[in-house]
């Protein structure tokens, strides 16, 4: 048996806690993690997604990919409504599709704010 690594406990933590606690802890934590080019014309963030894949058959409104994907938008914590990330739409700014736990959210791609549902 292999020792523990020393974020397990970290990892268990993170995976007892329920979607919007999670999401609300990610939101706190991956939009720190960006990197710039040295010209600073490009960004780079860390998102959360959602994928979501269908048994059989697809949908007609389906992307063209195997699996729906949706970026979690970051919620403003007075609005959170939803147990998961059922509330979806799109940011007008950056044109990215996202799921929500919240009516009114951030973008994680460019902090626009976000009127859902
Ligand atoms: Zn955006």
């Amino acid at each position: 048996m292999s020792a523990p690594h020393p974020y397990d406990a970290l990892a268990e933590q993170l995976a007892a806690l329920d979607p919007r606690a999670l999401i609300y802890v990610l939101s706190r934590v991956l939009p720190r993690h960006q990197d710039f080019t040295e010209t600073g014309d490009m960004r780079t963030t860390m998102v959360l997604a959602e994928a979501t894949v269908w048994a059989e058959g697809r949908p007609e409104r389906a992307q063209s990919t195997e699996a729906d994907i949706a970026l979690v938008a970051w919620p403003d914590a007075r609005y959170v409504t939803q147990p998961g990330v059922g509330t979806q739409g799109t940011c007008q700014a950056c044109d990215v599709a996202v799921n929500s736990i919240a009516t009114v959210a951030y973008c994680p791609v460019c902090g626009a704010a976000l009127q859902l549902g």
